[in-house]
């Protein structure tokens, strides 16, 4: 500073023309304005949030925060590591901590994090994750546990119901494209109408088609991904197929999806879910291992489930094998026809023994924390006929073939709010209505 003092002096004692000195002043404003624009880069951008909010992001300590986004093919840990000065260790132990909050599957490029290290470096005080503009996942270092404590903030929003509706001229795809429906949308509605009818064999042109989605809205803007409420394809050499969302309280639940109208899933012949509740804490492929930090390849999909929490088998079999290793801790493997087999690891409790046979959705095991393992979980692996590894969340799989009892009434309930909605939605020209998330 006192150079720059001088300098100051020297220009206000005349000394200098005035070109130079123009020169000169530029020269150090351009150089503040780089250091200024550098030390606002650490900082959380304030103008997004609200006072409130950034103080209980930031713990109120707004300086010195880092930031990252989530990269192109790469992990969680591999983007938080990008960030300068980052080590393996505490990037595992963020991934770590947030493993069973956050549904790594759905884990896309440009996410956003940032996080604000303890004075000596060495720690990840607090480290906030947000996948998109209203949600905040926050975890904070205890000092006396060792562990992180992890909150989630979403901020209110508004439901908002959309219809969408057309006719096939190429590819159903095609038709939402024009519409100018966007991709997130447009994947969604794909996936159920895939589920409802053979698209890409059965679509003809003229087939009509009509959906109505369930957005949230922030500040006027959409925040996504949209919910498909109800699908309806009618078409030339599929008929008239229509399907209704059913969603129960728990958000992780098996059975949440489309049902026909009088409740039977869109495909029968799936497999059944290992677990009652589908939370996905890591998926198949390359990772580092969250216990050795290597680079490894995971060959089945870790599901977030207690110490007792009940196994199914995914559809018919015979059991093959059971047993322990440090490893997989209690397994069982099973056998399918058509020589597709099924493990699952980690398990407390082995209900069943090698050469019993089993049904889709029997109760086999009781999930655990056996082997090796930072948690409990249910690892759950699949091979094929030749014995190589295939992705687990690129199977379908159901619930159940067909929703019962109380589950059933609760869908027709649901379905009525629906049909409701459609009615309201349809009478109103720009097609869109405010919705509540009606009957759960
Ligand atoms: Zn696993």
């Amino acid at each position: 500073m006192g150079k720059f003092n001088k300098l100051f002096e020297n220009r206000s004692g005349k000394k200098f023309t005035v070109l130079p000195g123009l020169i000169l002043f530029l020269y150090f404003v351009c150089w503040i304005y780089l250091l200024v624009g550098f030390k606002n880069s650490f900082k959380v951008p304030e103008s997004r949030f609200s006072k409130n909010l950034l103080k209980s992001i930031t713990d109120g300590k707004a300086n010195l925060w880092f930031f990252g986004k989530i990269l192109p093919f790469k992990g969680f840990e591999d983007s938080i590591m990008a960030v300068d000065g980052v080590k393996l260790p505490q990037a595992l132990k963020i991934v770590n901590a947030l493993r069973n909050h956050v549904d790594f599957r759905f884990l896309k490029a440009g996410e956003r994090f940032w996080f604000r290290l303890s004075e000596n470096g060495k720690i990840i005080e607090r480290f906030v994750y947000s996948p998109d503009r209203i949600t905040f996942h926050i975890l904070s270092w205890d000092y006396k546990t060792k562990r992180y404590v992890h909150s989630l903030i979403v901020l209110p929003f508004k439901l908002r119901c959309r219809l969408i509706e057309g006719e096939v001229e190429s590819t159903l795809n095609n038709a939402l494209k024009e519409l100018g429906v966007d991709r997130s949308v447009r994947n969604t509605v794909n996936n159920v109408v895939e589920c409802l009818v053979p698209i890409r064999t059965s679509a003809r042109k003229g087939d009509k088609f009509k959906v109505l989605i369930e957005e949230r809205v922030f500040e006027g803007e959409v925040v996504p991904p949209p919910v498909v409420l109800y699908a309806c394809y009618n078409g030339m050499k599929t008929g008239k197929k229509e399907a209704f969302l059913y969603r129960e309280k728990d958000e992780k639940s098996s059975f949440n999806g489309h049902y026909s109208s009088n409740g039977k899933a869109l495909i029968a012949s799936a497999f059944r879910y290992p677990l009652r509740r589908i939370h996905v804490t890591s998926p198949f492929g390359w990772r580092r291992h969250p216990v050795t930090g290597k680079k490894s390849f995971h060959n089945g999909v870790d599901y977030r489930a207690r110490v007792g929490e009940p196994v199914f088998a995914v559809y018919n079999g015979v059991v093959i094998k059971t047993g322990y290793t440090s490893h997989n801790g209690k397994f069982i493997v099973i056998k399918h026809p058509g020589g597709i087999k099924t493990y699952y690891l980690h398990l407390s409790r082995i209900l069943v023994r090698r050469g019993w046979h089993v049904k889709a959705g029997q109760i086999i095991a009781k999930s655990g924390a056996t082997g090796r393992v930072n948690g409990p979980h249910l690892h759950f692996g699949i091979r094929d006929s030749r014995g190589k590894w295939v992705n687990p969340l690129l199977k379908r799989m159901i619930a159940t073939p067909k929703l019962k009892g109380k589950r059933l009434e609760r869908f027709k309930n649901q379905m009525e709010h629906i049909k409701k909605i459609l009615k309201r939605v349809e009478s109103v020209p720009e097609k869109t209505v405010n919705c509540d998330k009606g009957i759960l």
